[in-house]
């Protein structure tokens, strides 16, 4: 599970100092999908980056896969983000002179245990194009072999900060649903900061952040059943 506690982090900015989360706190239970949701600047973004191991904080205590994050070195926090999470972002960040399957091989890293290769393309519907360049797709095919690259190490948490921010609502909201089935399929936890409606309904959990809060935190009773995506 990922346990946050009490966490506040500063940014200084020039003379200016920013408090960016403020005492944090927030529990996710294994292999659920959690919607963080908030108005710009409430601190959607440095809420996964200091959970992920992106970025550090300055109070509180983190304590994701067993591991307390304020007490590991700078390089016992590169090694755990390696290990356990898998990140995608609003932009794609794909490598532009490798194919398909070469950008999702770099995500295996240092996994133990990575999936296959054939099953993660074929999950995400990108086995056909597994030789095409990135400048060949579309964005949403892009994102689907992000999540790909993202899912082959077989992280336990994903964390996902606007997935479908550059994509059209309908687009957007097969991504979310994409991710859904992840999590039912590989049990993988999914944070997602998102502004698709479509989240809503298929969280297990959704929270609102506010001024560095966490100013409320639900659970969903009855989310829409994960299905399979089909793609045009
Ligand atoms: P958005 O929806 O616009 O992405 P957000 O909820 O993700 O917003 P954060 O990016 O977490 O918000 O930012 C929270 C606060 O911290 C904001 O006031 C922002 O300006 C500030 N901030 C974020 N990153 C930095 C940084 N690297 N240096 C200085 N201030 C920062
Ligand atoms: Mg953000």
């Amino acid at each position: 599970s990922i346990l946050v506690q009490d966490v506040s982090k500063v940014y200084q900015s020039g003379e200016v100092q920013i408090l960016a989360l403020r005492k944090a706190s927030l529990e996710v239970p294994d292999h659920k999908v959690v919607a963080i949701l908030g108005p710009s600047g409430s601190g959607k973004s440095t809420l996964l980056n200091v959970i992920g191991g992106i970025d550090r904080y300055d109070l509180g205590s983190i304590t994701v896969a067993g591991e307390t994050l304020e007490a590991l070195k700078d390089s016992q926090l590169t090694e755990f983000r390696r290990k356990h999470a898998g990140f995608i972002f609003q932009q794609y960040n794909l490598i532009p002179t490798l194919t398909v399957e070469e950008n999702v091989e770099v995500g295996r890293e240092l996994s133990q245990n990575p999936l296959d290769m054939k099953e993660m393309l074929m999950k995400v519907g990108m086995w056909d194009k597994k030789d095409k360049f990135p400048s060949q797709l579309s964005g949403g095919e892009q994102q689907r072999v992000a999540i790909a690259r993202a899912l082959i190490k077989n992280p336990e948490f994903l964390l996902c900060d606007e997935p479908t921010g550059a994509l059209d609502e309908e687009t957007g909201k097969k991504i979310l649903k994409l991710l859904q089935f992840v999590n039912k399929t590989y049990g993988t936890t999914v944070l997602i900061i998102t502004h698709n409606q479509g989240i809503g309904e298929m969280a297990h959990k959704v929270i609102r952040m506010s001024s560095g809060e966490i100013v409320e935190a639900y659970e969903n009773e009855n989310p829409i059943a994960p299905e399979k995506v089909t793609w045009a």
